[in-house]
């Protein structure tokens, strides 16, 4: 975004989002609220406010939770910097509304356009969120809808089917709801005194009340999670965005004189020393270029050129945590790593465990996710003479989706 905009931006009243999951059913399974259920390994409540507190346009968020809820909702909503408020709801959605809007009353300078957005939709795209403000700015109040594709159909007296209204002129509505804070406070609060039932959905009050509100484009998959099948489907469209890379590594390195080689991050007793410009680790420099292979992120002499004075007898677990960081910085994770030293000495059994502990432990790793081999190669070749140690490395990753 351009400094310009920025500052455009700041001058304007700020545009809030209330987050309603305020809900106490255990409808969906899971033993708890479905708010607080993990998608993904990640409270629901979480991937939503994120959503939300991720787009560049919403300055406040107000969410709110059912009575005795506060202690799920901030363990919930760890790690969500976006100016944010946790309030207490009322009976029923409609009162939760009203409580996060009244709460936003209070703020200042006041919202000028309010998003209200319900917790079990956790994957509004951004394009969703924009086109709402927009048009909440342009007329005052906006609803993201999607067409009907099937045939709506009417249950009858006899338990038999009717045809249902036409379903050209009927579309799905969904959240975020955009409104102008004050018309859609001031609707909420005259609400207050008629009957409730009637108008649960914030554009019904706001119809009700005579404030317009249009349709913008809604997306599918910002569907609502509501009964148990939905969360197999939240955790099946989580696992269309991702890919699963693999990446191989190939290093060696020379006997020298010395008495102490490192491998796999351990120092191991022995007649030679390995050369190198760093500490010589041939087992991690294979596992680092496994891991910058699968991200298509160069090799490690890229990254660490040997003519820098700099990794001079560096330690090898920087080239390591390097790659790897490269990796959590686009959003991957390692999976697993397989290395294979291949020598006729030293004896990599006896070592075995110590490296894997060490591999994983650098990389934040499970042991099981880390295996370590080795071979010898019957005596043959530069390894089997005894001039020097090999190793290969294969790592498996899990990315974000690349496109095309
Ligand atoms: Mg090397």
């Amino acid at each position: 975004m351009s400094d310009n905009n920025t500052s455009a931006r700041n001058l304007s009243a700020p545009t809030a989002a209330v987050i309603v999951a305020a809900g106490q059913g255990t409808r969906a399974g899971g033993g708890m609220p479905k708010q607080f259920r993990p998608v993904g390994g990640i409270p629901l409540l979480q991937r939503t406010a994120r959503c939300l507190a991720d787009h560049p346009e919403i300055d406040n968020l107000m969410v709110v939770v059912g009575e005795g809820q506060e202690t799920l909702a901030n363990e919930a909503l760890i790690g969500i910097e976006k100016r944010m408020r946790i309030v207490i709801g009322g009976a029923d959605r409609q009162a939760s509304v009203r409580a996060g809007l009244e709460a936003l009353s209070h703020i200042e300078p006041a919202p000028g356009i309010v998003l209200i957005h319900d917790a079990a939709r956790p994957f509004v795209p951004h394009a969703v969120i924009d086109s709402v403000i927009a048009k909440a700015h342009e007329v005052g109040g906006a609803i993201p809808v999607l067409p009907i594709t099937d045939a709506l159909l009417a249950t009858t007296d006899d338990h038999s089917l009717a045809p249902g209204p036409d379903r050209a002129g009927a579309m799905r509505a969904q959240t975020p709801q955009g409104f102008r804070f004050t018309a859609i406070l001031e609707a909420h609060r005259a609400a207050l005194s008629e009957p409730l039932g009637a108008a649960q959905d914030d554009t019904a009050i706001a119809a009700r009340a005579g404030l317009p509100v249009h349709p913008v484009p809604g997306a599918e998959e910002n569907f609502k999670l509501t009964a148990p099948g939905d969360f197999a489907r939240a955790e099946a469209y989580l696992a269309s965005l991702r890919e699963t890379r693999v990446g191989f590594g190939y290093d060696v390195h020379r006997f020298t004189d010395g008495d102490t080689i490192k491998l796999c991050g351990v120092d191991i007793p022995h007649t030679r020393a390995l050369a190198g410009h760093s500490d010589a680790d041939v087992g991690l420099h294979a596992a680092t270029d496994a891991i910058l292979g699968a991200i298509g992120a160069g090799d490690i002499g890229a990254h660490f050129p040997p003519s820098d004075a700099k990794w001079k007898g560096a330690d090898s677990t920087v080239f390591l945590n390097h790659a790897a960081a490269l990796v959590g910085a686009r959003g991957g994770e390692i999976i697993h790593l397989d290395i294979t030293l291949v020598c006729e000495r030293p004896k990599i059994g006896p070592h075995r465990d110590a490296m894997r502990r060490r591999v994983a432990a650098c990389l934040g790793l499970s042991l099981g996710r880390v295996s370590i081999k080795a071979t010898t190669t019957e005596r043959l070749g530069f390894t089997g003479r005894g001039e020097g140690i090999a190793a290969e490395a294969v790592a498996t990753l899990s990315v974000a989706r690349e496109d095309g």
